[in-house]
């Protein structure tokens, strides 16, 4: 009997879930350690602040997976892991001994620069669960007249698509609110072509949303923005700062003896195995690859999902070391949908970009076929 921990729920090891109940190998003991029953599908938040769709719509339901995969579901969060001793720990004290281990934790949002500000003030987007219980309550604030302005910081498509969200949830209340993007001084959207960029900074413009290129540092006094250019840092007043400032790592992976990098991401091979523990596997944000193309984005973490599986199988069936494994090789460019508030999208994939009404149905038709894939766990050949 093999004991396999899959920690996280997260976009790969849906895949994983899957497949052992496609699979359902008998040598098996499995468990599912994740803190929530639900994962919640970041695709979708954007549509759901700005009233497209219900929180409901935008989680799918970890139990009957974990029950037609066989696997026990533990809810609780990992804080330790010991990869040389085959061990981790979670919050509830207890320790999980595996054989095998396929980490899908995510990531947090590096706050660092934000931190001080007043705790009431700042909302990580991060971790999701949190940000969909607290974004009602601002917005219940903004309609009882004690939230009046609001600034997002973070420049990439979340950080946009947070910001023309709120600026749609907040019309559709009937709520002035001042909002403010906040992105760093180089520009919003690394990594993405000159046009959709056009095309991003016109709905800011005509959604009323101030963008400030500065870099941003949370004091107990609020926001203070430094434009560089030796001018004198100003200070944005915002009765809520959401934080969309970049992936960070989970602190606890940095000290479980596993290779990774400087920023403490889980190093691993094209089979998302881990070059250090090759008992170990990871896919999604928590991890790093060498390879060309690879980013932290969803798109990667669903595509890992089915190598992770294979090879997590193929570690069951005991496949020897030296035969061949399957490999995750991202492509150079990938399609980002970047919704922008009411039911219209902007599409960017290398230079090409688009945008209309039809490119959200497109995006909305995507995101809700992702959690039906997931959602039912009967339609599964187990
Ligand atoms: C607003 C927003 C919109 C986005 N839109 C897109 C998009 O359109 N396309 C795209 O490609 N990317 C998008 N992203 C990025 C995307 O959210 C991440 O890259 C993606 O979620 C990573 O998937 P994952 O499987 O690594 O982690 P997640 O989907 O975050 O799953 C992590 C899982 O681990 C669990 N977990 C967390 N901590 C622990 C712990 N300590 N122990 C056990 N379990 C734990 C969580 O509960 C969860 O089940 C968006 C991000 C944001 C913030």
């Amino acid at each position: 009997m093999k004991r396999l921990l899959l920690v996280g729920g997260g976009h790969a090891q849906l895949a994983v879930l899957q497949a052992l109940a496609r699979r359902r190998p008998r040598a098996v003991e499995a468990v599912l350690l994740t803190p929530s029953p639900w994962q919640w599908y970041s695709g979708m938040l954007p549509a759901w602040m700005a009233g497209h769709c219900r929180a409901e719509d935008c989680c799918i339901d970890l139990r009957p997976l974990a029950a037609a995969a066989g696997a026990r579901l533990c809810l609780a969060s990992a804080v330790a892991l010991d990869a040389g001793r085959h061990a981790l720990r979670d919050d509830s004290g207890a320790t999980h001994d595996f054989d095998l281990l396929s980490l899908d934790v995510g990531s947090l949002v590096d706050t660092r620069a934000l931190d001080a500000l007043p705790t009431d003030s700042l909302l990580a987007v991060k971790p999701l669960q949190a940000f969909f219980a607290a974004w009602p309550q601002r917005l219940a604030a903004a309609r009882a007249g004690r939230l009046r302005r609001l600034a997002v910081v973070g420049g990439g498509a979340a950080g946009v698509e947070l910001a023309l969200a709120a600026a749609e949830a907040f019309r559709r209340a009937g709520c002035t609110v001042a909002l403010a993007l906040v992105a760093p001084p180089g520009g919003l959207l690394a990594g993405h072509a000159e046009g959709a960029r056009r095309r991003v900074l016109r709905r800011l413009a005509r959604a009323g949303i101030a963008l400030h290129l500065a870099r941003a540092e949370g004091t107990a006094a609020g926001l203070v923005l430094d434009h560089g250019a030796g001018d004198a840092p100003a200070t944005l007043p915002a009765d809520c700062v959401i934080a969309a400032t970049g992936a960070r790592a989970l602190p606890w992976l940095r000290e479980s003896g596993l290779a990774c990098d400087a920023d403490g991401w889980v190093a691993v091979d094209a089979g998302h195995r881990s070059v250090s523990h090759p008992f170990i596997h990871a896919a999604g944000d928590v991890c790093t690859r060498a390879t060309p193309g690879f980013t932290r984005s969803g798109v990667h973490a669903v595509h890992a999902g089915p190598v992770l599986a294979a090879n997590l199988l193929a570690a069951v069936d005991g496949v020897a070391e030296g035969e061949p494994r399957r490999s995750y090789l991202p492509r150079t460019r990938s399609l980002y949908l970047i919704a922008t508030g009411p039911r219209h999208a902007i599409a960017s994939w290398g230079r090409w970009s688009a945008e209309g009404r039809w490119v959200w149905h497109w995006k909305d038709y995507l995101d809700r076929g992702f959690i039906a894939r997931h959602r039912c766990a009967a339609i599964l050949p187990v």
